[in-house]
């Protein structure tokens, strides 16, 4: 069932909401491991106020949140160990938003700790791709993603990108992911990767569903400080096509697939983007990552050890028990980017890097709509694969995401078809703002 019907069957009561949300609340705890938690009294608590008293434009939604997404009183940690048990006394603007439109929080889905990685595989609950359990999910927002993939009742799911966590589990999971322009929806209540990159998008299974979703949680907000005070703009005409050259240096298959997906389109070659966005963006991302993660110290959230020694003794202890390997590797590398004398050459690089990289996008938005490429480079790999890539090729999976992410695009990942079974992801970019671009040419795609 489509989500438009489900929520006019809500509105007429021809459909329960409780029975639904039973239903979802079922396949949370089944799903293989997609859930951190799940807020099963609160949401069947929901479901029967609004079964009797269906008000709002989402009245008996059931909505996922990835785990960094702040809900009052339910435990929010990012996937990480250093914040287990850390229950919000606020829920995010978003969550609010969506709980004021009559939609159901059901519960948390697992992701790599703060968002530090692509494949969900750094963080205790890993999840797994429904579309063969011995392979990732995709990540950040695996458990995102995985859901919406498994998950037969109406549902959204709230993911985020720092440097492609939507799109990445979207195209593995073969659902469509949707990352807004930067600052287009409210951080505030998002738990920290790196705030100049940081978007809260959706993820659900159809273009329209994931655009749904957006409508209800894009806005101005004043308690975010890069909240846009714009609206999306309502230019939908897609006139001119490019596909990036530089992406289609990809298994044949894959590239194959996106081109049948395309009628009328140019090649445009973006060089700057392919050579400079991967290391601007980690050093970037990394540098602010860093100083985000000072916060964590075991004295005011999360975890913490009896008090003992001075307090670098004691830091140190929390700090080492529980960051992950990646979460540590991660720290180094963005402090060492931001230690004096060697600012200039790496942080301040790699802002310059960026500015390269927007002019060449605003470049080609001058002569195409959308710009086109593969999401990913590979299908959804085995985990038995990701054990054995260094840290350096995890890195590198990120190539063709992390440009948009940079220069705070809108994209939308959607699935193009499949190799071997597994889903194959395209993905739509625009200029700032042009969301409704990518959600005419999304559908069209999606329904060819
Ligand atoms: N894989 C990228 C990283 O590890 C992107 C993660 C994200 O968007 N949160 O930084």
């Amino acid at each position: 069932m489509k989500i438009n019907e489900y929520l006019e069957k809500v509105k007429s009561k021809e459909i329960s909401v409780v029975k639904t949300v039973e239903k979802i609340l079922q396949e949370a705890k089944n799903s293989p491991n997609h859930f951190t938690a799940i807020s099963r009294s609160y949401a069947l608590e929901q479901a029967e106020k609004i079964e009797k008293n269906p008000e709002g434009r989402l009245a008996g939604l059931p909505i996922s949140v990835k785990d960094g997404v702040c809900v009052k009183n339910i435990e929010s940690s990012a996937g990480s160990e250093i914040l287990k048990n850390y229950r919000p006394p606020f829920s995010a603007t978003v969550i609010n938003k969506l709980e004021k439109e009559g939609a159901i929080i059901i519960g948390k889905t697992s992701q790599d700790e703060f968002g530090f990685g692509g494949f969900s595989v750094n963080t205790k609950k890993i999840p797994k791709n429904p579309h063969d359990l011995a392979r990732s999910c995709g990540g950040s927002s695996g458990g995102a993603a995985g859901f919406t993939s498994f998950a037969t009742q109406p549902h959204i799911a709230l993911g985020e990108s720092t440097g492609g966590s939507i799109a990445n589990p979207a195209s593995f999971c073969g659902v469509a992911g949707l990352t807004p322009t930067y600052g287009l929806v409210s951080r505030y209540g998002l738990i920290d990767y790196a705030n100049s990159l940081d978007k809260i998008g959706t993820i659900a299974k159809t273009v329209s569903d994931a655009f749904l979703g957006l409508y209800h949680i894009a806005g101005y907000d004043e308690k975010d400080s890069t909240s846009l005070p714009q609206k999306m703009l309502q230019e939908k005409k897609v006139k001119k096509i490019a596909v990036i050259k530089e992406s289609l240096n990809v298994d044949k298959e894959i590239k194959d697939i996106i081109l049948s997906k395309l009628k009328n389109y140019d090649t445009i070659s973006l060089p700057s983007i392919k050579k400079y966005s991967l290391p601007a963006y980690y050093l970037i991302a990394l540098s602010e990552a860093s100083t985000n993660l000072a916060k964590y110290c075991g004295l005011r959230y999360g975890q913490t050890l009896p008090l003992q020694g001075g307090y670098n003794e004691f830091f140190t202890e929390v700090r080492s028990k529980y960051f992950s390997k990646e979460a540590k590797r991660r720290i180094i590398l963005g402090t060492f980017a931001r230690m004096s004398g060697f600012r200039d050459a790496y942080y301040l690089k790699a802002l310059k890097a960026r500015t390269l990289i927007i002019k060449e996008y605003k470049k080609a938005f001058k002569k195409y709509d959308i710009l086109v490429s593969p999401t990913m480079p590979v299908t959804a790999p085995k985990f038995s694969e990701i054990e054995k890539l260094s840290p350096l090729e995890n890195y590198m999976m990120d190539i063709l995401t992390v440009g948009p992410n940079l220069a705070g695009l809108p994209h939308l990942s959607l699935n193009a078809g499949f190799k071997n079974k597994l889903p194959v992801g395209i993905m739509l970019t625009a200029n700032h703002l042009e969301e409704e671009k990518l959600r005419a040419l999304g559908e069209e795609v999606e329904n060819d």
